[in-house]
């Protein structure tokens, strides 16, 4: 941990605890920069790890060196996610205390890449027997799986995740893997229909085209260049043969996984017939819809094992039940084309959680012991975009929900460490975001609530509606703020927007789309099509018992929050360890840091909160054994040897170091340093010696 003062003005510190100023957003980031320009992406606000992504190999990650971390305890030394996984790892082991590695940052930060990183160290350090062997090749091998159907080139990230993801990995008492399960999280399904300029749809949609054989793409029905797939043509053009081995790759994968070549021919006949609805067009004669083109709902039934007549019904007719009064419709083409992208997007959707659940089941431990897990959670940052919507509200309502777990686990841990150690715990004074958790929870009166009333409610309800109700139900709320005329200079935002003050700071949404990506509207008539689907994933997830259901569907904002409460209480009974991922700029350059770009991500992730909360204690901490090792030159009576134990020699060495009384305490364990100063001067002494 320690360094010179050379070194410092070089390198920068390795703990941002360590820095002067912590107040100094700029300061921090100066720090990070120092770091980046020697190649040095890690850094630590104490227990936290801060990673800026290279975009370049920066040879740290090699099976040898994650070796090393293991045997050295090299922890103590150098910030790096294999040290991170080590201590996880070892509390884990040793002392039997879950553990959870909590990722975020933008979109194109390293989150992904983290992960990976945090697997493969577990990968290292574990056994190699048979079965271990045969799991951690599953753990593995999920992710080419997941990645061809969740990840997507966007303009942020050539191979973004559009999902949000949280594994446990389970380890039997001798500290092996010996199974694991995934939740995902808020797939994002709208691109399955529309991408924006330069991005492109989920991989597996090119990988397959590119992939499949001639005789598979046959049976398919499909033909391998994207402009023939309405889906497809908006997006980048170009597949290569970057593709094609990916195809093979995640072919391997799923055999490895378990899947019967019978359940991957229907997952690519689901995919193909996704293409073929997407050319499905329509006519409209007198404002009703029907098919024009029955060669792609033939290829769909076909792939899908539908009813023709059923399904071309079903895409141009809406039936709606008002307490048993059965009325069905026709659609006009809007509404068609509106019916036939809801139920590709839902396809798409359902399926991709169906794999989810079968690479569960193929992870499932196959004992009944209760095993130990960590868990490792990949899943959006904080989002603020030029224009943001529905989306945004949702992930930034999740990242205040980790945020009041960060407050919630780091300042309970700080307190334990204290009580442990015997030292007086002062409460420190820091932003508590539940204000804002509660702005988006609560009963009847909380955004979520709100928007709810408004989708559930039948009669004329719209995007504006919904605004002026928020705005009259949460006018004065210190973390709201609704649209109004007299304020609209100052506010610089539109009648169709409002404003969070998230902990992180100010966003503007734009109601938009609200009501209808809330709703997730898919008409009954073809949620009954397909649950009348003979094909054995499909009528799987359609199935019937749902059709049938009376109750009102739960709208997408309000199972979002259930999956995320839920997710806070499997996170909260484990022992948190802290992964914030920044990218130093917006083009996937290598080697370029630009200030601005970083420093917006260092308020977004609440950086300096977190230092802030860290400061407010002691900077430094460590074990008596260890800071006696290094400094005992320093005094002549634990010099060359110490003969008493550990911690009256520090006393010893504290002493005639001249420390003042408030500038340590002693605990049970370690020596806590309260600024950073008076370890830098004990440093610089031992540096000259
Ligand atoms: P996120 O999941 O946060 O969106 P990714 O983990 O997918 O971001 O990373 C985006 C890209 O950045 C990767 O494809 C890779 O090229 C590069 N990258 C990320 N982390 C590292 C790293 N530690 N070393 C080198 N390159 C990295
Ligand atoms: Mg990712």
């Amino acid at each position: 941990m320690e360094i010179s003062l050379k070194d410092r003005d070089k390198v920068g510190v390795q703990d941002a605890v360590l820095l002067e100023d912590f107040n100094s957003s700029e300061v921090f980031v100066n720090n990070l920069q120092k770091r980046f320009n020697e190649n040095l992406i890690y850094t630590n606000i104490g227990p936290v790890l801060v990673s800026v992504n290279p975009y370049k190999d920066v040879g740290i990650y090699s099976s040898q060196y994650a070796k090393e971390f293991h045997k050295k305890h090299f922890f103590e030394t150098t910030p790096h996610i294999f040290a991170l996984t080590d201590t996880a790892y070892r509390s884990l082991i040793e002392e039997n205390r879950e553990q959870c590695i909590l990722i975020s940052g933008e979109s194109g930060a390293g989150k992904t890449e983290a992960s990976k990183k945090v697997l493969q160290y577990i990968a290292e350090v574990t056994g190699s027997k048979g079965q271990v062997e045969k799991v951690k090749n599953k753990l593995f091998q999920s992710n080419p799986v997941l990645e061809a159907f969740g990840n997507a080139k966007t303009s942020r990230n050539d191979n973004s995740s559009r999902f949000g993801k949280y594994m446990d990995v389970e380890f039997d008492y001798e500290g092996n893997p010996v199974g694991g399960n995934i939740l995902n999280y808020l797939l994002e399904k709208s691109r399955v229909i529309n991408q924006f300029n330069g991005e492109r749809n989920f991989h597996i949609f090119y990988q397959l085209l590119a992939g499949a054989s001639d005789t598979m793409l046959n049976d398919l029905l499909l033909k391998r260049n994207l402009e023939s797939y309405y889906y497809l043509s908006h997006s980048q053009k170009g597949t290569c043969n970057k593709e094609k081995s990916a195809f093979e790759e995640l072919n391997k994968a799923l055999t490895i996984i378990e899947f019967t070549a019978e359940e991957q021919i229907d997952i690519f006949k689901i995919i193909a017939s996704i293409l073929h609805l997407g050319n499905i067009g329509f006519v409209e004669e007198e404002g009703i819809a029907s098919v024009n083109n029955n060669e792609s709902i033939d290829a769909v039934c076909k792939l899908l094992n539908c009813d023709k007549e059923e399904l071309k019904n079903a895409l141009t007719h809406k039936t709606i039940d008002a307490k048993g009064d059965v009325v069905t419709s026709p659609l006009d083409r809007e509404t068609a084309i509106y019916a036939r992208d809801a139920l590709a997007k839902a396809i798409y959707d359902k399926l991709f959680t169906w794999l989810v659940q079968k690479i569960n089941s193929s992870l499932q431990a196959n004992t009944q012991r209760k095993n130990s897990v960590i868990g490792i959670l990949d899943i959006y940052g904080f989002e603020i975009f030029q224009k943001n919507n529905f989306e945004q509200l949702c992930i930034n309502f999740c990242n205040e929900k980790l945020q009041q777990l960060f407050i919630d686990l780091t300042l309970k841990q700080e307190q334990q460490e204290y009580l442990k150690e015997g030292i007086e715990w002062h409460n420190i004074d820091y932003f508590d975001n539940k204000i804002i958790c509660d702005l988006f929870e609560m009963k009847f009166k909380g955004i979520i609530s709100i928007m709810d009333e408004e989708c559930l409610v039948p009669g004329n309800t719209n995007d504006l509606t919904l605004l002026k109700k928020l705005n009259k139900n949460l006018q004065g709320h210190k973390h709201f703020k609704g649209f109004n005329k007299m304020l609209k200079k100052q506010m610089k935002f539109e009648n169709n927007e409002f404003q969070v003050i998230h902990y992180a700071g100010p966003v503007v949404y734009s109601v938009k789309t609200f009501i209808e990506k809330n709703n997730d509207l898919l008409f009954r008539d073809l949620r009954y099509a397909m649950s009348n689907s003979q094909h054995s994933i499909i009528k799987n997830i359609f199935p019937k018992s749902e059709v049938m259901s009376m109750r009102l569907p739960e709208t997408a904002f309000t199972k979002f929050k259930k999956s995320v409460n839920d997710l806070m209480k499997i996170l909260i009974d484990k022992e948190p360890n802290y992964i914030r991922c920044i990218k130093p700029n917006d083009d996937k350059r290598p080697s370029f840091f630009d200030v601005d770009i970083v420093s917006h991500q260092v308020t977004y992730l609440g950086l300096m909160e977190n230092l802030r909360v860290r400061r407010a204690g002691f900077a430094y901490r460590r074990s008596y054994e260890s800071f006696l090792k290094r400094y005992k030159c320093l005094c002549k009576q634990t010099w060359p040897h110490w003969h008493g134990n550990a911690k009256d020699g520090v006393q010893q060495l504290i002493c005639s170091l001249g420390f003042e009384n408030d500038e340590y305490k002693m605990g049970k364990t370690k020596i806590f340093i309260r600024y950073p100063k008076s370890l830098f001067q004990t440093e610089d002494a031992f540096q000259r010696k």
